[in-house]
Formats: structure tokens, C-alpha cells, sequence
């Protein structure tokens, strides 16, 4: 019989298999408080019984991530893991330290089939997505490694968040659960690469999350070139999809646009992003774009990325840079990877 992947399951459908296995409703509560503290296998619930451990046992499997690597940054602290997962596969994850506290950039699957042209994370295609479970264990194994407590989240490493929806959506229940990590949705981003019918569907859960859309370019022309998706969803139905989920949210939305030096950084292209996002509740957040050995994108030089900005809240929009974090291990924005090398 093949175990069930407990921490995947909300209090509720907990309480189901525990009432029927003939134990007092309180256990569930008890053993989902365990599991969401992170613990790596039911003999850890010191308040749970001997015979009831066994039941777990013979029913259900704890999925955690466990550290193959950790590198920290000798520049800013921030540490970046590879974890590996039950089956061997390897994700990364990377923990940054902010004046408000510590934010986490968790991956949603094993490799990413997108194929944006700047990225790491999609170069050798999806091999699986992630567990709602393995994602809290992202988060769990990092805050007992490091000793901390993490309070912002972001869904932007490895993978599409979007194109594992189900998973994503169980891990965004649990992870605000009051009983587990607790972690409020405003304190959550999720990134999209722009996966129209999904954005829609996510904003029927009028999650107080922030949707972080991943644009990267003005105009269909240059984000054919760099983002494979816009093929199946070209930027104005994306806009269209992003009013649709602020109208339904009320969330101000954020436009992720990586600056890569000589593609998308004129005048114009600032002209044509502000025209395209006209009129919708947004914000803009510069990223120069990061070196990655595979593509021969080149990062532009910190002035060209100011004369960008510039030019953005010049004409009215509202556009900051993004602190370049853990330069040093690769830890950047569309550098992360399913590798140890
Ligand atoms: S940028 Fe995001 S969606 Fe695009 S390939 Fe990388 S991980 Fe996938």
C-alpha cells in the first residue's frame, strides 16, 4: 500500500483519517502542530502514543528536504541550499536577510518547463513538481538549520509556481495555517512566468497574496525571444488576465522586468512598458538580469539600470531596483538550478 504524504493533508482531512483510525479529535491537531515545526519522523511527536505512532507509520510518510549543500555568502550572508528530496532529485533554495526579517525564495518544482532564455532553472526541462509538503519542508529545515524564523515568502526559485497549481494552492493554505507555520499570505509572493488561465483561476481564491508576474519585456517581439510562453500567451492578453485578477483581488500587482543590457533597456522600451501597464495598479521591480554561463546575456552597468528607472518614473510609474543578493553563490534571480556543482 503505498503511504500517504501527511504533511500534505490540511487539519481537516487529517482529523478524517484519525477519527477513523478511533483516536480523540485533538490528536489531529496535535500531530499537525508536529508536523508543521518540522519534525523528520513520527517518534519526534513526544506527546503522541506509542501505539498511535505505529498506526502513522502504517499509513503515512513525513516528505522532508534534506540538506546536500549550503552556501553562504561571504558578502551579504545570504545562505543558498540544495536540498535533496526523497527520490534523490535536488532543488535550491535561498534564505536573505532584510531589515524586516528573513525571507525565504522557495522552488515549486524539480527543473522548470517554461524555457525562458535567461534562466538556469529551465534549462534541462520539468523532471517533477514539488509537494505542497516538500515546500513547507523548504521552509521548516531552513529555519532549524539557521535558527531563525522566517516571515516573507517568495515562490520565485526553481520551477512555475503556476504550473503546479494544485500543490501551490494546498501549500499557500497550509503554510498561513494558524496551527502551522502561520506565515500570513501578505507576507507571500508567487511568481508567473504568465500563465494566463491560471492567474484567472488563482484570482478566484482572492488570496491577499501578491502576484509577481515575470514580463521582462515591453512588447511581444522581444518576449517571443526571451519568454517561450508568450507564444501561447502574448503580452496584452497577459495584461488583460492581470486587470481581471486585480479587479478581482484588489492586490496591486508586481511586473518582474530583468534589464538585460542592449535587448530591453532603451527609452523606448521604458515608453512602451509604460503604455502597456497604463492604468493598472502596479509596481515595477528592475532586476538586472544575472549571468548565467549557458546564454550570453550581459548584465548592464549599474547607470544604464538607474537611467532605465528613471526614464519609468519619469513618465509616472512606480519602478524600484532590486538589491542584488548572494552574487557571490549564484543565488540570483533565474540563476538557481538542480545541481551541485
Ligand atoms: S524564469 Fe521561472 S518560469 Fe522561466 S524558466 Fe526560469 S523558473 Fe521557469
Amino acid at each position: 500500500m503505498e503511504l500517504i504524504d501527511i504533511k500534505s493533508l490540511s487539519q481537516n482531512e487529517l482529523l478524517e483519517y484519525i477519527t477513523k483510525m478511533g483516536e480523540p479529535k485533538f490528536k489531529a491537531k496535535q500531530i499537525f502542530k508536529w508536523l508543521h515545526k518540522g519534525v523528520e519522523s513520527f517518534d519526534e511527536m513526544t506527546d503522541i502514543s506509542k501505539s498511535l505512532i505505529q498506526k502513522l507509520k502504517e499509513k503515512f510518510v513525513i516528505l522532508n528536504v534534506k540538506i546536500n549543500k549550503k552556501f553562504v555568502s561571504k558578502i551579504d550572508g545570504t545562505v543558498k541550499y540544495l536540498y535533496s528530496l526523497n527520490d534523490n532529485d535536488l532543488i535550491e533554495c535561498v534564505v536573505m536577510k532584510y531589515l524586516h526579517g528573513y525571507s525565504i525564495c522557495i522552488s515549486t518544482q524539480v527543473g522548470c518547463r517554461m524555457g525562458c532564455s535567461f534562466c538556469a532553472s529551465g534549462l534541462f526541462g520539468l523532471t517533477r513538481n514539488l509537494t505542497a509538503s516538500e515546500m513547507l519542508s523548504e521552509i521548516t529545515t531552513a529555519q532549524k538549520d539557521l535558527n531563525i524564523r522566517i516571515s516573507n515568502i517568495v515562490l520565485m526559485g526553481m520551477g512555475e509556481p503556476l504550473d503546479n497549481f494544485e500543490n501551490t494552492v494546498k501549500f499557500l493554505k497550509l503554510v498561513s495555517d494558524e496551527n502551522g507555520l502561520n506565515i500570513g499570505l501578505r507576507h507571500i509572493s508567487v511568481s508567473t512566468c504568465g500563465l494566463v488561465p491560471k492567474i484567472l483561476e488563482l484570482a478566484e481564491y482572492n488570496f491577499p497574496i501578491t502576484l509577481s508576474v515575470s514580463l521582462h519585456a515591453p512588447n511581444n517581439e522581444i518576449r517571443n525571444r526571451t519568454m517561450k510562453i508568450n507564444h501561447k500567451y502574448p503580452v496584452e492578453e497577459l495584461i488583460d488576465a492581470c486587470k481581471k485578477y486585480f479587479n478581482k483581488t484588489n492586490r496591486r500587482i508586481s511586473f518582474e522586468y530583468a534589464i538585460i543590457d542592449g535587448v530591453n533597456d532603451s527609452k523606448e522600451n521604458a515608453k512602451e512598458l509604460s503604455r502597456l501597464l497604463h492604468g493598472l495598479m502596479c509596481h515595477i521591480n528592475l532586476i538586472p538580469a544575472n549571468p548565467v554561463k549557458e546564454n550570453s546575456y550581459k548584465t548592464p552597468n549599474r547607470q544604464k539600470v538607474l537611467n532605465f528607472q528613471k526614464a519609468l518614473t519619469d513618465l509616472g510609474m512606480n519602478a524600484t531596483v532590486r538589491r542584488t543578493l548572494g552574487a557571490d553563490i549564484s543565488a540570483s534571480c533565474g540563476q538557481l538550478r538542480n545541481r551541485n556543482k
